[in-house]
């Protein structure tokens, strides 16, 4: 007897985490007030949606979490057509212990927010949205108190987040990870606990995407079996369908933790009276210990797959536009009073975009271009090939509306096959000049992969040789439509 206390002392010795236990009465205690009728189902944008918020900031109060900012609530507002709703992240930090890592970040969150309710009759039928998701809300809300308590055994920092706005459409995750109340880079993983109340059911755990974290799934084996969780779903693919989305599409390792979708998704059965507590338990206990091993690991790093599926999400090193510049062109002459009136003129072809960084590029071009103006002896026109070459600097393309804007200015070499002249063909030999450079530059917005913007020509070089004209040179101003494919 005292033989074995020895050896089970010294395994827990070895082990530097003692087990946590977060108990499944706290739990049940969260989810009932949260899965409570009077909550009406937590709608995004409701008086009832930031009763739910309230609590949850009280309860981290309560446990000790540092606000981040002037308050726990974190507003933000998004736009329906022309109604503006309003909705709040609930966020607390627990500070790292260990002066090198204390600036990285481990998120835990869970949305708290669900389907509001129906009118049926004059009735009103509450979608209480006890497993989706006050099982997870509560899962965050103890797990903050438990990692206060054992704050000295963490060295990266842990992030405590209920987001709003999940049903409709991940909208307080989206904005947590646009808005970067901490360097967005630095949160190097990401847990999203989105219904955990079906354990005794469902009998497994899925960690979905664990694998994107580098050594993961190592990691999650180890804790499972300690913890004799069973464990389904792992894997590499980031789930879409909760928080976890806009952390990953930034590169971040994030999980889907959950027992899965069944019972009353999204229907008003999903009552508190229906959960698995101890269930929650067993699983918030795993997750705990996760957090605290992720927390004091050398290194927490995404997988390569996951590195550049990112950086393709943003603009690919090199593609192709496909180019339309309509506008006028007309005559300048810089030894006289007046220009020449302008005329129709276009250009066309292929532009290649060379990526440098996020915000640089060098592009070049080969168009089509045929220039014109009014000229004494009857309209001018040009047929040419165009070679431009630009540098473009842009904003960083905005992930979720593909957005970007940019300035681009350069230089261009037109070569003049043919023209015409008053009716009659250029004489190249004794006339005009067959070559013809100048400045090009321009602003422009690319959305999705359409470019719209304006181009300016601004030739450097006489058209004409000889003494027969007066000296005069190419201006011109376009609208340019372009499709990147
Ligand atoms: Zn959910």
């Amino acid at each position: 007897m005292k033989k074995l206390l020895f050896a089970s002392c010294l395994i827990i010795g070895l082990n530097a985490i003692g087990q946590v236990i977060i108990p499944a009465d706290s739990l049940k205690k969260h989810v009932y007030f949260l899965a409570s009728d009077s909550l009406e189902g937590r709608g995004f944008s409701t008086v009832s949606g930031m009763k739910a918020a309230k609590y949850i900031a009280a309860h981290f109060e309560k446990v000790g979490l540092t606000m981040i900012g002037e308050s726990y609530l974190h507003p933000f507002q998004q736009k329906y057509g022309t109604t503006i709703l309003q909705g709040n992240n609930v966020v607390g930090l627990i500070e790292g212990s260990d002066s090198l890592f204390k600036d990285e970040y481990i998120v835990l969150g869970a949305h708290f927010d669900h389907v509001a309710y129906d009118m049926v009759e004059g009735r009103k039928i509450v979608y209480n949205g006890a497993d989706d998701n006050s099982s997870g809300t509560s899962a965050i809300m103890e797990l903050a108190r438990a990692l206060v308590q054992h704050r000295n055994e963490l060295k990266r920092s842990v992030i405590i987040v209920a987001f709003d706005g999940e049903e409709s459409g991940l909208i307080g995750s989206g904005y947590f990870v646009r808005q970067a109340i901490v360097p967005i880079e630095k949160v190097k993983l990401m847990m999203s606990i989105d219904m955990i109340g079906r354990y005794a059911e469902s009998k497994s755990l899925t960690m979905g995407a664990m694998g994107t974290l580098v050594g993961g799934e190592k990691m999650l084996e180890v804790l499972a079996d300690k913890h004799d969780i069973d464990i389904k779903k792992t894997g590499e693919a980031i789930s879409n369908r909760t928080d976890s989305k806009p952390f990953g599409d930034a590169g971040i390792p994030a999980l889907h933790v959950t027992t899965g979708i069944i019972g009353p998704y999204h229907k008003p059965e999903d009552d508190a009276g229906t959960l698995d507590y101890l269930g929650m338990e067993k699983v918030s206990g795993l997750l705990y210990e996760l957090t605290v091993e992720a927390s004091n690991r050398g290194s927490l790093d995404p997988i390569d797959a996951l590195v550049v599926k990112t950086k393709n999400k943003g603009i690919p090193a090199f593609r192709l536009e496909a180019k339309l510049n309509t506008g006028s062109n007309h005559h300048y002459y810089p030894k006289e009073f007046y220009n020449g009136k302008s005329k129709f003129s276009y250009e066309t072809g292929l532009v290649a975009q060379f990526m440098g960084s996020d915000h640089l590029s060098l592009q070049a071009g080969a168009l089509y271009s045929s220039m014109a103006s009014d000229f004494i002896p009857g309209n001018f026109r040009t047929h040419s090939i165009t070679t431009p070459l630009s540098i473009v600097l842009g904003t960083k393309m905005n992930q979720n509306i593909r957005q970007r804007f940019f300035v681009s200015f350069g230089a261009y070499y037109s070569y003049h096959f043919a023209g015409t002249v008053g009716g009659k063909s250029m004489d190249f030999d004794n006339d005009f000049d067959r070559d013809e450079t100048g400045l090009v530059y321009g602003i422009g917005l690319e959305v999705m992969s359409v470019v719209v913007g304006v181009d300016f020509r601004y030739g450097l070089t006489e058209l004409a040789k000889g003494t027969g004209y007066k000296e005069f040179r190419n201006r011109g101003t376009f609208f340019s439509l372009g499709y990147f494919f």
